[in-house]
């Protein structure tokens, strides 16, 4: 997963940072509204944490204008405890979720796992395709109620054609979602990730197909 922070305050920015990354989740973080548009326009995030008090725009007019845009982004809004009215705007501009500060990174994890669920549609956090089982609450893999050994990134590409599924998984999509601005991730290396997951999906029905010159489609043969 990867995640658009937006955030002024250095302190809490790098709390969240630290915090998401122990749980596998990419974090790029800016401290400007204008600089988060920047960033939207460039990369396919599959979320955004917005802090509604920042310097010139503000975060409820960043929120607008991605509604705007039609961007279907889920957003997390952060506002102070007393910021009621904020929170209640936020919410009616096309915010998915709000966090009071100061809040606790369990507490986050858990909304920002509820979040990604809901703009995929699914109730639960578990995600199931023919015998392929995933958990995103403690993020394991079963196959055939086996246990399946997956590195964090192969577990990623995983969840993403899951989610995807049966629409097709753009190659670009997974190259946002699993670099950051610290590290990229090359086309190649995700070639080499899918390839992974074929060779431990073999046995199964599950198959992961390449559809030429677009990305990878999840299929029950
Ligand atoms: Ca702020």
């Amino acid at each position: 997963m990867r995640i658009l922070l937006v955030e002024d305050d250095a302190i809490v920015a790098a709390g969240i940072v630290e915090g998401l990354a122990r749980s596998s989740m990419s974090v790029d973080r800016v401290g400007t509204a204008e600089l988060a548009e920047a960033a939207l326009a460039m990369t396919a995030y599959d979320l955004a944490i917005v802090d509604l008090g920042l310097p010139v725009m503000d975060g409820l007019e960043l929120i607008r204008r991605v509604r705007r845009k039609r961007m279907n982004l889920p957003v997390l809004i952060l506002t102070a405890r007393d910021g009621l009215e904020d929170r209640v705007k936020g919410l009616d501009i096309g915010a998915d979720d709000y966090l009071l500060k100061p809040f606790l990174l369990p507490e986050l994890q858990a909304r920002l796992r509820a979040l990604i669920r809901r703009s995929q549609a699914t109730a639960s956090s578990e995600l199931i395709f023919g015998p392929l089982q995933l958990d995103l609450g403690v993020r394991s893999a079963k196959l055939s109620d086996q246990v399946l050994d997956l590195p964090v990134r192969e577990w990623e590409v995983l969840q993403h054609l899951i989610m995807a599924a049966p629409r097709v998984l753009s190659k670009q999509k997974l190259i946002d979602s699993l670099g950051d601005w610290d590290r990229e991730v090359s086309a190649n290396a995700v070639e080499l990730y899918v390839s992974r997951l074929r060779a431990k999906l073999a046995s199964s029905p599950v198959q992961i197909r390449t559809v030429r010159g677009i990305g990878y489609r999840l299929e029950l043969a």
